[in-house]
């Protein structure tokens, strides 16, 4: 099997594994519980929290764990909200994932959507227009959500730029880190952001963990109440051996950043024959994208049929978005760029990670290039 779905979900690292299986021969771990097991959850805890606190150039009393890239998200962007008492404006970038656009929607304060251009990248001019133009009295505090790398394209955005516009206005920044982690390097000083999620399960480590970081001083309201934990920020008993898993992960996946960016080379020439002997368009291929992103479409071939066909091939690729639940809708993503109705509804994406091998990008090239003969291509060939 060729598993080409990383921005789905990454393998479990074997660091993370391990991690997880010396949490777990704690015993019971309660890291609020004063006696001595309690005590050695508690070290594992912050292990890790150094760990993926330095993965992002962060302090670790800055880092608040929680139960994944969603809930992160959900945390900063009602965190804020509900902090600054509604008095704000969300403005969500085209292309945010559903953890951020959806919460948005939900919390109840105004939303604006901050527009892309067809490469695929934040529009600034925009963003500094409306910036120049702000009426604070009506529209409260700016707040952008703007993400670090695209699910689905794996197009970079210009956070470093937009917060520094958000800044001198006045404003704060989002950035949904979920999928920049262990694909590009990340630092909160140097993004300039406000609050920054991430999630363990995209750079190696278990489902279901995830962190946010937010500057000292930031506003933020939690979502959960209960027993208080992290900072009373995120109540609920930490997922000990999660934790550590995340944190073995994040140290792994940022170790092996030079791996991962060496990918690029094999999608470049995946993507050249695809598009020479398949006829193919790649989205953002201009755009500065993470090194193990493809997407890319056949008119006519439809996306659904693409990635039943690879399947049968051994080749597990998405379509669209992959966390929508199975579910293949048109990429809000692609149509937020421009993209015609012929490209969204045939878009794939392939995306390769920390143990995927040279050989993989040809074996993908290969399944789909035999699936395309069968179908679009035939009566070309
Ligand atoms: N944000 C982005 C950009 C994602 O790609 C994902 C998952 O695909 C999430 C958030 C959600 O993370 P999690 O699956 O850990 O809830």
């Amino acid at each position: 099997m060729i598993y080409a779905d990383h921005n789905a979900t990454s393998p479990l690292r074997p660091e993370a594994r391990d991690a997880m299986l010396a949490a777990f021969d704690i015993g019971a771990t309660n890291p609020s519980s004063v006696h001595t097991s309690g005590r050695a959850a508690r070290a594992v805890v912050e292990r890790a929290r150094a760990q993926v606190g330095g993965a992002i150039g962060s302090r670790a009393a800055d880092l608040i764990f929680t139960g994944g890239g969603t809930e992160s998200d959900a945390l900063a962007v009602q965190g804020v909200v509900d902090a600054l008492e509604g008095r704000c404006t969300l403005i969500v970038s085209a292309i945010e994932h559903d953890a951020v656009a959806k919460s948005a929607a939900h919390s109840g304060a105004i939303v604006q959507t901050a527009y892309v251009t067809p490469a695929g990248t934040l529009d600034l001019d925009d963003l500094r227009l409306r910036m120049a133009r702000w009426d604070k009295e009506t529209l409260g505090t700016p707040v952008l959500c703007l993400m670090l790398a695209n699910n689905e394209t794996g197009i970079i955005q210009p956070v470093a730029e937009a917060a520094s516009i958000m800044r001198e206005a006045g404003g704060l920044t989002i950035c949904d880190a979920v999928q920049g982690l262990g694909k590009i390097p990340v630092n909160v000083g140097l993004l300039g952001v406000d609050y920054l999620s991430v999630s363990a399960h995209k750079v190696g480590g278990p489902q279901g963990v995830g962190a946010l970081w937010h500057r000292a001083g930031a506003p933020l309201k939690a979502i959960l109440y209960g027993g208080g934990q992290e900072r009373s920020l995120r109540s609920g008993t930490e997922n000990v051996a999660g934790i550590a898993g995340f944190g073995a992960a994040a140290e792994a996946a940022v170790r092996d950043l030079p791996r991962y960016a060496a990918l690029a080379k094999h999608r470049d020439a995946m993507e050249s024959r695809l598009k020479a002997e398949g006829g193919v368009v790649v989205t953002g291929e201009g755009s500065p994208r993470l090194a193990g992103t493809s997407n890319f479409a056949r008119t006519g071939f439809r996306a659904e049929t693409q990635v039943m066909a690879l399947d049968l091939a051994g080749v597990c690729v998405s379509a669209g978005s992959a966390c929508s639940s199975g579910k293949v809708k048109r990429s809000v993503v692609l149509m937020a760029m421009g993209a015609s109705d012929a490209v969204a509804e045939s878009a794939i994406r392939t995306s390769f990670g920390w143990n995927s091998e040279p050989a993989d990008f040809d074996g993908v090239a290969e399944a789909w290039l035999e699936a395309a003969r069968r179908t679009v291509l035939k009566e070309k060939v």
